[in-house]
């Protein structure tokens, strides 16, 4: 390090450059701004007075380096103001003579190289949220463009510039989350290109800071009494509040001085008002656990929006991480939350029906112009009524992307669906959060555990009827057990029961199961007059069903046997009926024709043994016909007890899928789109919130 001292060519007094990078040194004796050209010194003009901020950086603090940083030196502050706000940018040193801005934006903190300027366009014909290809350096995503004024400086500055000039800047957002500056000066080439990565204040390894909580904790005496109403106001966030509308009565405070910018020491009324604009759900100065992460409910955002002649409210707190400083949001639309955090503009590729981020893909949700409409609480920045953004909405429920676009500037924030149950745990809240109607916009679908373990379940237990059903379709191949034809006309082929082996007369109309032997004398008289048959004896397989199928040259007749399929091991007794029936014409022209001349039955569970069938066929006097046939077949696969199960096992996921698609209904009637992104067509959706939950 070249630390050269000189005299002021002002006032004389003992000036000291510090660094290589040290190109202006500002005189701590009379303020000027020295430059050095050459081995001359010139006096380049006065700066103002240093406006107090609530940096936690001071010039002369020393790093000894980390993993994110060489060690390095604060050498210089250069404070910017846009005429909204004031901010410092710290010129830091590094031993090799290289050089970095060390800056806070976005509740964070970016060490910003210096590296060789891209090819870029001139500064008028930036527009915040486009995206900006820089060459070799990749990608960006321009999210603000701004013009603010060269205050005041302390130390040295690695520019030459006159105090008071103007600061043409843009900053870019990269797909890495790296933030860009393209600093413009006051022409339209650009003068400089800065790079940098967001760090930690821990990270930046400097001694002796004092970190927010130890601020906030000796700003604590910072509590102070409206100055329009009187009440007790405490501030969470002293390091950083510029505005507060008062809890009690609606006011807001700031500053009236004009040149004190940042959080002021005195706050003054500026917009009296006499009850509060409206009342928040959430407590302001709530402290909590969300998502693991600390919180202090700072502030709240009354916001509306107009559609097709219907204004539309919702709220929006603005939250502070304690421990990372940076800020947050919880929005409230019809009793339904949403935490959401900030995201690097680059990291976000912004479409028409989608946006991408971190690879997950959000489909538009709404697109619309929100209006701040009231506020309440303290805010880090000069919030006021009437605020306009366009705000677009991107959902992947539970997950939301949200961006705000103003003149200037262009904001993401993502987050996830918060229930109620959670926010109200987080927050220790006494009172209970209102019942959110209808379904929100990220609100995930109730059922979604469920759902995947039904359905899981259900496609397991179809795929193994399936295979129980091919198993058993394998086991027991079709086989034909007894195949017979009667001949009804020539006696003597039918087998007539024997005298002392006939097995009971059994009523076949009766289901039953199960018969003893019994009356021997009646069964022996129903043969003797011709009206029963019996059959040889059989033998069935494994245990399993039987189709009995029946064929009957039946026309215009009919013939119905009552049929016993009689255990000779057991003497029990299955009983079915088959029926033959077949009647045709021609009435009016027109030929037809019903029943058929062939049925089949199934016997279920008939264990393997020997059988013998016992039939008695029946039919109209004189006109019955000349034979009938009967098979009984083995292994017959009966399909439909498959269908029903596999239909009974899809019926819960069906009834879970028609639930899922109500309920997308009811999230997208309350959205200007359709769920494919295209604009609703329909535009007046009289969004009847019939309340009904899932
Ligand atoms: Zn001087
Ligand atoms: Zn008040």
């Amino acid at each position: 390090m070249s630390a050269r001292a000189a005299q002021c060519p002002n006032c004389g007094a003992e000036i000291l450059f510090s660094g290589g990078s040290s190109l202006v040194t500002v005189c701590k004796q009379c303020r000027a701004a020295v430059a050095r050209k050459g081995v001359a010194l010139e006096n380049i003009g006065i700066v103002a007075e240093l406006v107090p901020t609530s940096s936690p950086f001071r010039v002369g603090m020393a790093s000894r380096g980390s993993r994110a940083v060489k060690p390095f030196r604060i050498v210089g502050r250069l404070q910017l103001s846009t005429g909204e706000g004031t901010w410092d940018e710290w010129h830091i040193a590094f031993g090799d003579g290289g050089f970095a801005w060390l800056a806070e934006a976005q509740g964070g903190f970016w060490v910003m190289l210096p590296l060789a300027p891209p090819r870029v366009p001139e500064w008028e014909g930036l527009e915040a949220g486009r995206p900006l290809p820089l060459g070799a350096y990749g990608n960006f995503t321009i999210s603000e463009v701004r013009q603010a004024t060269y205050v005041s400086a302390e130390g040295d500055l690695p520019f030459v510039a006159p105090p008071g000039s103007a600061f043409r800047y843009a900053d870019v957002s990269g797909a890495d989350g790296s933030l860009g500056t393209l600093d413009y000066g006051d022409d339209p080439g650009l003068d400089g290109f800065f790079v940098g990565r967001k760090v930690e204040l821990a990270e930046l390894g400097i001694e002796g800071l004092t970190a927010w909580k130890e601020r906030k904790a000796g700003a604590k005496a910072q509590a102070l009494n409206c100055p329009s109403c009187g009440g007790a106001l405490q501030i969470r966030d002293p390091a950083a509040t510029v505005r507060i509308a008062c809890t009690y009565c609606g006011s807001l405070l700031g500053s009236r001085d004009k040149g004190a910018e940042g959080p002021p020491s005195k706050f003054d009324v500026l917009e009296k008002l006499s009850a509060v604009p409206f009342r928040p759900t959430l407590p302001l100065g709530s402290e909590g656990t969300l998502d693991g992460r600390p919180y202090a409910v700072l502030g709240a955002l009354l916001k509306k929006t107009s559609s097709g002649g219907t204004d539309y409210f919702w709220v929006e707190y603005l939250l502070k991480e304690t421990k990372s400083e940076a800020y947050h949001w919880l929005a409230e639309s019809n009793g339904h939350w949403t935490l959401l955090a900030p995201v690097a503009a680059g990291a976000v590729t912004d479409g028409v029906r989608f946006a991408v981020y971190d690879d997950r893909r959000y489909r538009v949700f709404g697109r619309n112009l929100a209006v701040v409409e009231a506020v309440l609480g303290e805010f880090y920045w000069e919030v006021r009524k009437g605020e306009t953004t366009q705000a677009a909405d991107y959902i992947a429920p539970p997950r939301m992307l949200s961006k705000e676009q103003a003149k200037s500037e262009v904001n993401w924030t993502e987050g996830r669906y918060l229930p109620k149950a959670d926010l109200e745990a987080g927050l220790r809240l006494k009172e209970p959060l209102p019942v959110p109607t209808g379904v929100g916009a990220c609100q995930p679908w109730p059922h979604e555990g469920t759902a995947r373990l039904w359905w899981r379940s259900a496609f397991l237990l179809s795929g193994l009827a399936i295979l129980v059903f091919l198993f058993v379709l394998i086991r027991d191949p079709r086989k034909v057990v007894f195949d017979k034809t009667f001949d009804l006309v020539d006696s003597k082929q039918t087998v007539y029961a024997e005298r002392g082996t006939m097995p009971p007369k059994v009523d076949w109309q009766a289901q039953s199961s199960s018969k003893s032997i019994a009356d021997r004398a009646a069964a022996e008289a129903a043969a003797a007059a011709g009206r029963v048959l019996l059959s040889e004896p059989f033998e069935t397989g494994r245990s399993t069903n039987l189709e009995a199928t029946i064929w009957a040259p039946t026309q215009n007749t009919w013939i119905g046997v009552g049929t016993d399929l009689i255990s000779e091991t057991t003497g029990e007794a299955r009983s079915f009926y088959l029926l033959s029936d077949r009647y045709s014409g021609v009435d009016g022209g027109e030929s037809w024709s019903e029943g058929s001349q062939s049925r089949s039955v199934f016997v279920s569970q008939v264990p393997p043994g020997k059988y013998v069938l016992r039939l008695e066929p029946e039919a109209d006097a004189g006109k019955a016909p000349t034979s009938f046939r009967v098979r009984l077949r083995s292994g017959v696969p009966r399909i439909w007890k498959l269908v029903v199960t596999l239909f009974l096992l899809l019926l819960g996921p069906a009834w879970l899928g028609f639930s899922k698609m109500a309920f997308e209904g009811r999230r997208w009637s309350e959205s200007d789109f359709t769920s494919a992104g295209t604009v609703r067509e329909d535009g007046d959706d009289s969004g009847s919130d019939s309340g009904g939950d899932e």
